[in-house]
């Protein structure tokens, strides 16, 4: 059984709305238990919703508003799920602030990608998950 990003399976829980669906993860969910997490909306931010990138550690919409509260409370629901279920395994999208993993978004909204995890992510490494991204799948 593996954590995954909600918006590889179809679900569409991005913030424009849409989802990101990938078809090796629709596959694999035919052959594994995959669980579809989205911490934001789990954090309680709504779908669509501002986009939202990680800047010095904190996690702020493109007009400004600090949403940090949110992204972290919904690390710890997810974590709770992996702990809940036993999960030792994540796939998560590589980009989000808080799904991302090995890149994320450099705070500008301008596109560039830079080295680092999402807050869930983080959270779900520092408890012994593996977390992999989908693009290195
Ligand atoms: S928070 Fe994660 S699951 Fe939710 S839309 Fe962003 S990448 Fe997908």
């Amino acid at each position: 059984m593996k954590l995954c990003s909600a918006c590889l399976l179809g679900i569409e829980c991005r913030y424009d709305g849409k989802s990101s669906f990938n078809e090796k993860i629709v596959e694999l969910a035919k052959r594994e238990i995959l669980i579809p997490v989205c911490p934001e909306q789990l954090g309680g931010l709504p779908t669509p919703r501002e986009p939202v990138e990680l800047r010095n550690g904190r996690a702020i919409t493109k007009s400004g508003k600090d949403v940090t509260d949110y992204l972290e409370r919904g690390a710890r629901q997810v974590l709770k799920l992996a702990e809940l279920f036993g999960i030792k395994e994540a796939i998560m999208k590589q980009g989000s602030p808080s799904c991302g993993c090995g890149k994320i978004y450099d705070g500008s909204f301008s596109g560039r990608l830079i080295e680092g995890d999402g807050i869930t992510t983080a959270l779900l490494m520092k408890n012994g998950v593996r977390v992999t991204a989908v693009e290195e799948l």
